[in-house]
């Protein structure tokens, strides 16, 4: 390995001179299993060795993380808010630590590493306030002397299995929110970056540890296939929040649901652009470059399509083109650099087939379509092509950096098009008009859960319920109200009269 890349697993909390196999005693995590193989998207070459959970290991963490779940429920909202402060202190503490191993292990430039810490420090500040506003309505009742409210209880473990591309910020939207509702977690990552998984499990350990509440962020790690199952099919989570692909999402929403178990089901995207005839370029091109390059197009939220008018579709691409050619690309770690590898090569070829398949749909590429071997196998040039709205390959999600500029002429048919996709997860307009906004905000507008005018589709901020509708999943994770997902609503109702009026009037007594 090389040494800069030892220096940032110890950086990151981690002895890149052992396999990464847990503490014996149980303190981190349960691994007795086979051995994975961790590489960097960099470069292939191995960082780590991550021992994987066995069945056996799988159940000790689960009945850690009910046994837990009893005294850590029982304790008041604001001492969990507490402890998820100290969370949130850890992780500042440890930002710049851990953004980088985020670029060694995912490949998002240090830039994007360090936001994403940012956005677990952001979402920790959140669930911190939001343990003292768990609130429950109090409804008027119609029996006299009696009192009805609902008040919201911890649900119990939950199983929490994300994406390789985000692989710190969707662990943190989970879990700091289920932690100051009250429950326990057991957390699958990806096995693409389960290096950052244990960086930052070892923290919120130690911080829970410290507080005596050793085991309500739990962490297991193996593929989907069995460990992803089991959570699937275990009826003591009582939720699953799963982000991933579409067809992840169908299997485990399925799968959750047959044994009446509730899902946050956070999938791919497919997210458009309309810029109007009246947008204001220089802001849109920026959006667009940055929402379809950063991540090197991995964002779950990466915009892929663009619907620009027809009298300002040349400009709007030859400004495209021309900041296309000149994005670095390279080794993610080197500030100069604004792309970086994809997680692996499948990616790349993906996109190369989606090019293929777009060039004799008589699509054409405008910029960009080429591997890049020079700098590795998982390197490639960002794209953008040129197609008409109803080629196929425009419906699927290539999580790859290829942008399709689609020309429109009339609002409605841009609207209809954008909408014509099976995901629905993000989606902007650029415009000055505030009627063309406000059509594209309306009833018959944008589909999907987020919608944006003069932003581009990605990059949220933690405040709001993140999610979207269709093929995306329904879910909704983060800010807002999401917090209601992670308790059990209870309607209490309380008589405090000497008589026993029955509600809708009914008397039903015994003469
Ligand atoms: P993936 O579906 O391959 O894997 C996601 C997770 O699901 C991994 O932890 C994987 O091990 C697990 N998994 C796979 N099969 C499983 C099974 N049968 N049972 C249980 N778990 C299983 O996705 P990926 O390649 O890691 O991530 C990219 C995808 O994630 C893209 O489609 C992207 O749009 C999506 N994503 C969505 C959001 C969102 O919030 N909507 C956020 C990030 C990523």
């Amino acid at each position: 390995m090389q040494e800069r890349y030892a220096t940032i697993l110890e950086d990151a909390g981690l002895d890149p001179s052992t396999p990464f196999d847990g503490a014996t005693d149980g303190e981190q995590w349960y691994a007795s299993g086979d051995e994975l193989e961790v590489t960097t998207p960099i470069d292939g070459d191995t960082i780590g060795t991550v021992r994987q959970a066995t069945a056996e290991d799988y159940e000790r963490t689960v009945q850690r993380a009910q046994d837990v779940f009893e005294e850590w429920a029982s304790a008041p909202a604001p001492e969990r808010g507490e402890v998820v402060r100290d969370l949130g202190e850890a992780l500042r503490d440890n930002k710049a630590e851990l953004g980088r191993l985020i670029t060694l292990e995912m490949g998002k430039i240090v830039e994007e590493g360090e936001g994403e810490v940012q956005e677990a420090i952001d979402i920790a500040d959140f669930a911190v306030g939001l343990s003292r506003q768990l609130y429950g309505k109090t409804m008027a009742t119609e029996r006299p002397d009696h009192r009805m409210y609902e008040q919201w209880k911890p649900l119990g473990p939950i199983g929490i299995i994300t994406a390789f591309n985000f692989p710190c910020a969707v662990w943190s939207w989970n879990s700091c929110i289920a932690a100051v509702c009250g429950d326990t977690m057991i957390w699958k990552p990806s096995s693409a970056t389960p290096l950052t998984a244990i960086a930052v499990s070892k923290l919120a350990n130690e911080v829970f540890t410290d507080h005596g509440y050793p085991g309500v962020m739990n962490l297991t790690i193996g593929p989907g296939s069995t460990v992803g199952e089991k959570i699937a099919n275990d009826r003591r989570l009582p939720l699953v929040s799963a982000t991933g692909s579409t067809e992840m999402g169908y299997h485990v929403g399925e799968t959750v649901a047959s044994r009446m178990g509730s899902s946050i089901l956070e999938l791919g995207g497919n997210n458009g652009v309309i810029v109007t005839d009246s947008a204001d370029l220089d802001l849109a091109e920026r959006a667009i470059t940055f929402g379809a390059v950063g991540t090197a197009g991995q964002r779950c939220t990466s915009i892929r399509r663009v619907f620009a008018h027809e009298d300002v579709a040349d400009d709007l691409v030859e400004r495209l083109v021309s900041t296309y050619e000149q994005v670095d690309i390279g080794d993610p770690l080197d500030e100069d650099t604004l792309m970086g590898p994809l997680i692996d090569e499948d990616p790349v070829d993906s996109m190369m087939e989606a090019i293929t398949h777009l060039e004799k749909q008589g699509g054409e590429v405008l910029t960009g379509g080429e591997r890049l071997p020079e700098l590795g196998p998982n390197y490639c040039q960002p794209t953008i092509a040129e197609v008409e709205h109803d080629v196929p390959i425009v419906k699927e999600e290539t999580f790859a950096p290829l942008l399709y500029v689609i020309r429109y002429e009339d609002l409605e048919e841009a609207i209809e098009w954008h909408n014509d996709v099976p995901q629905g997860l993000s989606s902007a307009i650029f415009t000055e008009n505030v009627k063309e906004a406000e059509r594209f905000l309306g009833p018959h507008g944008s589909d999907c859960g987020i919608a944006n005018v003069n932003i581009g589709t990605s990059g949220a901020e933690i405040g709001g319920a993140f999610g979207g509708e269709k093929d995306t999943g329904g879910g909704r994770e983060a800010g807002s109200d999401s917090w209601k997902q992670y308790m059990c609503r209870q309607t209490v109702t309380i008589n405090y009269s000497d008589e026993m009026p029955l509600s809708q009037g009914i008397d039903f007594s015994v003469e």
